[in-house]
């Protein structure tokens, strides 16, 4: 038991020291999406961490962005489609972006919960939504059983 939670303050403390570097890192150089160069246009890729040629040839086509184009490269798209059993690479069609900003009493629950559980927030709203979805379940097979049958 001990040892699960000493798993789970370091997950946390190396969460925290993810994001505590990359605000600062945000604060410190944040690059220019587009930049000159001698040979045209070059953008950003935040994937890769490196400018590539802003065109259709490096890019893959956005209407959605302001560009048009996507923000990760062609070369950092196809590399993490590939790579599924990368686990720091989350898939991006499997992951949910939760905006808080009406429910900002459930936001700080969350945030109270996951410092007293030892979780990352984003860890706390999963074992939240799995713990909710396990007890529909066993409402629903109680639910079952519990109607007389040929009734
Ligand atoms: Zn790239």
């Amino acid at each position: 038991m001990e040892n699960k939670i000493d798993i789970l303050k370091e997950v946390l403390q190396e969460k925290l020291e993810e994001k505590r570097s990359g605000t600062m890192a945000k604060n410190v150089e944040k690059p220019p999406t587009i930049r000159e160069t001698e040979n045209g246009k070059e953008k950003w890729c935040p994937k890769g961490k490196h400018y590539v040629p802003a065109d259709l040839e490096h890019f893959y086509k956005d209407g959605r962005s302001k560009t048009g184009l996507s923000s990760w490269c062609r070369e950092c798209q196809t590399e993490g489609s590939s790579k599924g059993s990368d686990k720091k690479t989350a898939k991006q069609d499997m992951v949910l972006t939760l905006d808080f900003s009406v429910y900002d009493l459930l936001f700080e629950d969350i945030k109270a919960e996951a410092v007293e559980e030892f979780r990352t927030p984003e860890m706390q709203a999963m074992w939240l939504i799995s713990e909710a979805l396990e007890a529909k379940f066993q409402k629903k097979v109680t639910e079952e059983k519990s109607v007389p049958k040929g009734a």
